[in-house]
This record gives structure tokens, sequence and C-alpha cells, in this order.
């Protein structure tokens, strides 16, 4: 007898009956969809349809090739046996289905055997991927996960569908007697239907009564897509499709004189995207356990944020879905429904004001979802519409207003710092390669000041030519935006680029990476197109071209903090540790929490005009990590990562055995400039 089966055996003509049942479980599915995507529509309009062929590699390498959820070895593994276990089975069944009704009936001998091989290897893979999700979920139970009655349902329902499948095998095995060797490549129907059923009595009613069990599961299974967290598995898919090309950039508000409302209290206030994306959390709390700001106990969730949404969301949506249900009404008409305001009452202020911008959230979240962006819209609400904001926040935001720095330091000082140093401005010589911005940090702050005269000193020690703005110079805006005052923002930046196109500057260097993410990826949005680096990038290539010379041995031991707008944002991880290792007697050890997984320093996001009243304080916890790394010296190349460490270390009374500099300090001193 030639190796293959029937499809429809011991059922029949009722096997038609499949069709209609599975029919009438997409007709569910395709009419609940629609439900869905109406209630997104009704969110604010927002154009995401750029770049498409990046967006479609987006999805093949993080869908199917779970390149992100792999990110943790656990749960990543267990969610791949899951994903490509079922996505075998169901190419199978089409595979089975189009053998059958095409008349070509290829499945038969070895591609049969094949065939049935590969789809018992994927059913047992999915198997092992539920019981290791069950064990993670209900005995080791990671603090990230909250777990909910609907989890537990899903995953008993796709084991039980899973499980029946193999008893239908089994039992179909079972039934011939003898059984035929080759059906042995049918590993574990061959031995589900040999245990259970070991001279074959009763299987073929059993068959038919596993056959049912089975095609109702797979009916329900089909059926509850869109009302349970299976949604994720298309959401995702959106999710990871429409995902923001450029996190970097914080949206403009457009229009800002005209404009009647900023920011967002109210879920009807959100884009569609963001609507969207409510439905594709999974709650796996990935961006929870990197959050800064969770981590010291302050009291912000990211994804208690996105949840909390979705509560609102979803209880707003319950009368239009009435509507819609009972008089088939436009699903265009304004809600009438008004649920919780987002500020304040659903998410405390405290919450709001603690987020440091880090990016964590993002970078983490296997389906792209955008925490905190929710969280400055929220913000600009507060501040454009409301003035509430923490009265530090206040005193920064007239500190900019009146002298351009969040200090508050009279703006006419601001090229004091260079004047012992002869470097020209724009104003005298504007005949140079590079714009040398400054930023607020290396002008006024007696720290960072020294990190300034370091860069210029390197500058000119390469070869360079560059001047500065000196008192025309204005702040970057970084931090207003961040805070939600996009209006003094927008004045900011504006001006910043007026000036900087008077002098016709092309190619500027920056010392502080909030005003290189700032210059670099935000002032576009106005007009501002300048050719925008880091010193950390400019001098890792003059030491390659041997124009920076770093000879003078250190013999120290450093670790290296990224810096989250430096790093994460624009994926400068190796430029500063090449210069790093090209130092000598410099000994880099690296922290556990480093590159993208790298842990603030707690003063982005306008956090470093704010008090830290609650929770502990995330220098001291971002410090712990420098000790347990055994090096001496933390090496940072922002101006607030390096106060925030120097705090730190002073606080903790470790000024003896641990210091802080910046990197440009540490190269000046090995080239000896
Ligand atoms: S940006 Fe950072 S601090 Fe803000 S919510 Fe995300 S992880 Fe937390
Ligand atoms: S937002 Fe992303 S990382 Fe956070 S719980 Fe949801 S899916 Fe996980």
């Amino acid at each position: 007898m030639e190796a293959t089966r029937e499809l429809f055996w011991n059922i029949g003509r009722q096997g038609l009956l499949t069709y209609l049942i599975m029919g009438i479980a997409v007709l569910i599915l395709a009419y609940s969809l629609y439900e869905r995507v109406s209630l997104w529509r009704r969110g604010q309009a927002e154009d995401r349809w750029d770049r498409v062929g990046e967006r479609i590699k987006g999805v093949v390498v993080n869908i199917i090739g779970h390149w992100r959820v792999l990110r943790e070895a656990y749960p990543g593994f267990m969610h791949l046996l899951i994903f490509w276990g079922f996505l075998l089975l169901l190419i199978g069944a089409a595979l089975d289905a189009f053998d059958h009704y095409s008349g070509l009936h290829f499945l038969k001998g070895t591609a049969y055997l094949t065939f049935s091989f590969f789809l018992d290897l994927a059913g047992l893979a999915v198997i092992v991927g539920l019981l290791l999700a069950l064990w993670r979920r209900y005995v080791t139970r990671p603090r990230a996960l909250d777990n909910r009655p609907e989890d537990l349902f899903v995953l008993l329902l796709l084991l039980a569908l899973v499980v029946t499948g193999f008893l239908v095998e089994g039992a179909r095995i079972a039934v011939q007697a003898p059984r035929a060797p080759w059906e042995r490549w049918s590993f574990f129907g061959w031995a589900l239907g040999t245990s259970l059923f070991p001279q074959g009595q009763g299987s073929l009613l059993w068959h038919k009564v596993f056959w049912w069990i089975h095609l109702s599961l797979s009916f329900l299974f089909v059926a509850v897509i869109v009302q349970s967290k299976l949604l994720h598995i298309l959401t995702a898919i959106l999710s990871t499709f429409f995902r923001n090309l450029k996190p970097q950039a914080i949206k403009p508000i457009e229009d800002m004189e005209e404009a009647e409302t900023f920011g967002v209290n109210r879920v009807e206030e959100l884009s569609w995207v963001d609507l969207m994306q409510l439905d594709a959390c999974t709650r796996c709390g990935r961006c929870q356990e990197n959050c800064p700001a969770y981590l010291t106990d302050k009291p912000l969730n990211p994804k208690m944020v996105i949840q909390g949404i979705r509560e609102v969301f979803q209880e707003q949506s319950k009368g239009l879905l009435q509507r819609m249900r009972s008089w088939g009404v436009e699903e265009q008409q304004p809600s009438t429904e008004e649920g919780k305001a987002l500020a304040g009452e659903l998410i405390e202020e405290d919450a709001i004001w603690s987020c440091t911008t880090c990016g964590a959230c993002i970078e983490q979240c296997p389906v792209f979802v955008e925490p905190f962006p929710k969280l400055i819209e929220i913000r600009r609400y507060l501040a454009l519409m409301e003035s509430r904001f923490p009265s530090e926040v206040q005193v920064a935001f007239r500190n900019m207003e009146n002298n351009s720095n969040p200090w508050g330091i009279g703006m006419h000082t601001r090229a004091d710092w260079a004047k012992e140093l002869g470097i020209k401005t724009l104003a005298e010589d504007r005949e140079v390669e590079y714009l040398f911005y400054v930023g607020c940090a290396g002008s006024f702050d007696d720290l960072n000041k020294k990190v300034a005269e370091a860069v210029a000193k390197l500058l000119e020690a390469a070869g360079v030519s560059f001047g500065i703005l000196g008192v025309e110079e204005g702040c970057c805006g970084d931090s207003a935006r961040r805070l939600g005052n996009e209006y003094l923002f927008q004045i900011i930046a504006q001006q910043n680029i007026e000036t900087m196109k008077g002098y016709g500057v092309r190619k500027i260097v920056t010392m502080c990476p909030h005003c290189y993410n700032t210059l670099k990826n935000e002032y576009p949005q106005f007009g501002g197109d300048f050719e925008v680096y880091h010193y950390t990038e400019l001098f890792s290539s003059l030491v390659a071209q041997g124009r920076l010379r770093p000879s003078k041995p250190l013999d120290i031991e450093v670790t290296y903090h990224d810096s989250c707008y430096l790093g994460r944002y624009n994926g400068l991880y190796e430029e500063p540790r090449g210069i790093l290792r090209a130092l000598l007697g410099v000994k880099l050890v690296e922290m556990p929490r480093s590159r993208s997984r790298s842990f603030c320093c707690g003063g982005g996001g306008g956090r470093f005009w704010m008090e830290e009243h609650l929770g502990t304080r995330i220098n001291h916890a971002r410090f712990e990590d420098v000790q347990r790394a055994g090096a001496r010296m933390v090496v940072t190349s922002c101006p607030f990562c390096l106060t925030m460490m120097s705090d730190a270390i002073k606080e903790k009374g470790m000024e003896e055995k641990h210091e802080a500099r910046d990197l440009a300090q540490v190269l000046r001193e090995a080239v000896g400039v």
C-alpha cells in the first residue's frame, strides 16, 4: 500500500460541513475585524505609508524571523516554537486541501512521508512551546507578566487544538490492522495511537469523535481571535509594519498659531496608529522591566500606561459598537461617550512627569508599541492647555524664555568659557568647516565647560577649522520640547536655524547628544537641514586617520555609559568605544546593561531640571552598575550623564574610588593638548 492518506477519510460527505462551519467562523472573524478597524479609524490622521520596502522588511525580520522577540531567550524561543509550529501546521492543512481538490494527489510516497513527519514535528514544537509558556506564566511567574483568565483560556485552547489534532491522527493510524510500518513517520500520532488503542478497538468511532472536537476547537479559535489576546497575531504585523521609522524625532504640532487644542487628553485625540497599537500590546512587560522610572519605584509603568488607555478605549467603544450592531450607524459619526481624561484621571501626573524619554520602552517592545510619545502628548496638553507642570519646570521654561538656557544665567555670558582660548565666533570668521554648537551645559555649567574646552582643543589639534556662535547661540530646545512646551521649542528652533543659515552653516559638531539629536533629527522639521555630527563620530574618524594621536598611556580601567540620545536614539555605540580602544593603557569593561539595553542616567526628557522626590534615584541605580562592573572610571559623552554620574559618586561618598569623566577629556589627556 502506498504511503498516503485521504482527506475526510471516515468522515465522508459530512466533511463538507467543515467548510460551512469554518466559513461561519471566518465571517465572524471578518466582521469583528471590520468593527475593530472602524474603531481605529476614529483616531486622528497620521501618515505611516512612507518607505514601504523598509516596513515590509521589518515585518519579515521581526514577525517571521522573531528578531526582537528573541532578544529574551526563554520567552523568545517559546514564542518561536509556537509561531513556527502553527505556521507549518497551517501551511500543511492548506497543502492537504490543495492536494485533494486540485486532483494532483502529489502527497504520496516519499513526499507524503516527509510532509507527515514535518507536520508531527511542527505540532510537537507547538506543544513544547505552550508547556514552556504555561510553566513560565504559572510556575516561575516573572514580575513582567500579569495573569488574567484570558491568558489561560488562550493557552489551553491552543493546546487542546494541537492535542486533538494528534488524537485524530493516532486514532486513524490505530484503525489499520496490521499497521503499515511507514506510518511511523507520523511519529507522534503513531505513539499516541499505539498507546491509546493497542489493538485498534474502538478507534474508528474515536477518530470521528476527535475529528469533531478538533473542528469545533478550530471554529472557536478563528471566531475568538479579535475578542481575545489572539488578536495580536494580526495587530503585531500591523504594528510592526506601521512602526515609527524615525522615533528619534517628536512629532511637531503643525500650525501652532492657528491650532485650537494642543496635545492629548482624551483617547479620541490619539492617532489611528496609537489606537491600533493599544490592540497590539501583548502585556509582555518588557517595556516595564527596562523602564528606569518603574525600576526605581516611580509611579510610571509604560505597560500599564498602554493597558490603561486601552481600557478607556474599550469602555468608550462599547456604546458605539452597540449602535453599529443595532442600526448599522455610520462609523464616522462623532462619539458621544466621553471616557476618562488621560492626564491626572487615568494616569497620575507624577507618572507623566517621571518619564526620562530614554526610549527603552520602544526599543524593547517586540511589537513596536510607543508608550513614551503618548506621555509627551499628554505633557503637551498639561503644559499648553492647562499650564499644569511641576514648579521646577516653570522655572526652566522661564529661564529658557528669558536667557535661552534652562539655568537662567545671563545670555551675554554664553561665550565666556571660550574667551581665554582664542576661539573665534562665526561673526569674526565664517569661513570655517564646522560650527561647534556648544549647547547650554558646555557654555554655562562649570563641569561641562571643561568638556567644551577639551572638544575645542582636540579640534584644533586635528587641524579642523571651526567656530562658535558665541552669544548668538540659543538653547537647542530639547528640554522644552520634551517637557511639552512645543510653543517655546518652535520659537527657539526657528531662531537658531535662522542664525545658522545666516552664516551659511553646513556642518555642525556638537558635544551634547541632546543638541545632536535635536539639530540632526528635529530641526529638519522646520527647514534646518544641516550635516550634524556628535564629536564622538568626528574624533573616531580623526583618530583612525592619524590626525589625532593618543600617544600618552593612561593606565585606567573604565566602563562606558551609553547616553540614550547617542546610543538608542542614534545608534552611536561603536564610535565612542572605538576611541577608548585606541587609547594606550585603557582597559574597557562593559556593564551588563549597555548599548541598546543601557540604563538611563535619569537626566533626559527634562528630568534634569526637576527634583527626584519619588522612589530611589535613577543615577544611583546606574552608578551601582558601574560598581558591579568593577571599573574605577565611568566615561560618558553627554553633559547630563556626566553630571548625573558625578553627582551619584559624590552622594554615595565614593570620590576616592570612582570618578566620572567625559570621553573628550580622556582623549584630550591621551593626546596631550
Ligand atoms: S521612555 Fe524610558 S522612562 Fe519613559 S516610559 Fe519609556 S522606558 Fe520609561
Ligand atoms: S508595550 Fe510592548 S513591551 Fe510593553 S507590554 Fe506591550 S507589547 Fe510588551
